[in-house]
């Protein structure tokens, strides 16, 4: 590997995640952390839009932060690959050179940031949650390490650029501005179909619940022993999503992609319910900047109720089907038939 010079290296790059007309949340956090770094090192905020018909994505980016917008817009892009995306963005970095380029670390981000990252030399921190820059203006990418137990930071100083994945959820979104102006400018294609590798025959769709993106989270822990048919029915009243504890998850009873926590996700719902979840440290962390939390347990010293703004000592298997009753009769109420 060779060293590069730094000096030769500016500006703090964004990815913008496009799929069809949705841009993924993590990329206006992104936009708002980019834009505190970039105006701590001085440097332009640049938003790198890669996708089909992404004109107004690229204003969007303008009007969430961004000084520019790098557009690479080609049908190639649609649907997402890992090899027209990483082949473009390695592209756009060999002529444009970023100091730092920030991809949110979604199943895409993580997909395609080593295709970067690797023939670039650049250095690339994954699953970040914390971002800062020291007094040299080297980026600080913390993460959480050995399984969780510690917090690494980590910095590089001789490659270029430094590269992060960032877990989603952990930045809010600042006010956006439609009447904030930059430029935006259409960058060469550099990907071709034919020199493609892969083909999407066929999507199958999994479990794509977003909890990240939930105005109310419903989540279990051990303590649904199996049975998650409350915090569902507790969910269905309330439009929410459900979640989970890792001792859930490690047990079977719910997908991975809904745990919250260290391990899981993080997730700021306007409202959390947590029921038959103890509150252990790993946990909290991943929902502590939760607007309003509730726990619902048996245990009254359980440690969530420390944490929580509301507490319902009691059985779980009484108390969401009772408040999943008492918000339809509620609901029922202020419709006018
Ligand atoms: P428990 O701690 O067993 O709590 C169950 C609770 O349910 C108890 O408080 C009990 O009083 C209550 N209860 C039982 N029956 C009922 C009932 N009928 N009605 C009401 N309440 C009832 N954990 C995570 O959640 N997310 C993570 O990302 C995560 N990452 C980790 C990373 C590391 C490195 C480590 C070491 C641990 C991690 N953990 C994580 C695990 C964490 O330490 C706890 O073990 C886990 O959160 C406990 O889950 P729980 O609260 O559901 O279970």
């Amino acid at each position: 590997m060779t060293d590069v010079d730094p000096d030769e290296y500016e500006d703090v790059w964004v990815f913008i995640e496009v799929h069809g007309d949705e841009v993924a949340s993590v990329s206006w956090e992104l936009l708002s952390e980019g834009r505190r770094l970039a105006d701590e090192k001085g440097e332009d905020l640049v938003a790198l839009v890669i996708g089909r018909d992404v004109k107004t994505v690229a204003e969007e980016a303008i009007a969430h932060g961004a000084d520019r917008a790098l557009v690479a817009d080609d049908p190639v892009f649609e649907p997402y690959r890992a090899d027209p995306y990483g082949d473009q963005f390695r592209h756009l970095v060999e002529e444009y050179k970023p100091d730092i380029a920030l991809i949110g670390g979604t199943h895409t981000g993580r997909d395609f940031a080593g295709r970067v990252a690797v023939p670039t030399h650049a250095g690339l921190t994954a699953d970040c949650t914390e971002l800062d820059v020291d007094d040299d203006g080297l980026l600080l990418a913390r993460r959480p390490t050995f399984g969780g137990d510690a917090m690494a930071t980590i910095k590089c100083e001789t490659h270029r650029p430094q590269m992060a994945t960032v877990r989603p959820g952990v930045f809010d979104v600042d006010e956006h501005d439609p009447e904030r102006e930059g430029e935006i400018k259409n960058t060469e294609v550099v990907v071709e179909e034919s020199d493609t590798l892969s083909r999407v025959l066929e999507r199958s769709v999994g479990d794509v619940a977003d909890i990240t993106d939930a105005d109310i989270v419903v989540a279990g822990g051990a303590g649904v022993e199996g049975d998650f048919s409350p915090i569902e029915d507790l969910a269905d009243a309330l439009d929410a999503e459900v979640a989970a504890s890792r001792a859930a998850v490690d047990e079977g009873w719910i997908e991975a992609p809904r745990q919250v926590g260290q391990t899981g996700k993080t997730v700021r719902p306007a409202l959390y319910i947590a029921a038959g979840i103890s509150g252990a440290v790993q946990h909290l962390e991943g929902m502590n900047d939760s607007e309003t939390v509730v726990a619902i347990n048996s245990d009254p010293n359980a440690p969530i109720f420390e944490h929580a703004d509301y507490g319902i000592v009691g059985d779980l298997f009484e108390v969401c089907p009772a408040l999943a009753e008492m918000i339809r009769e509620e609901t029922r109420r202020e419709v006018p038939v």
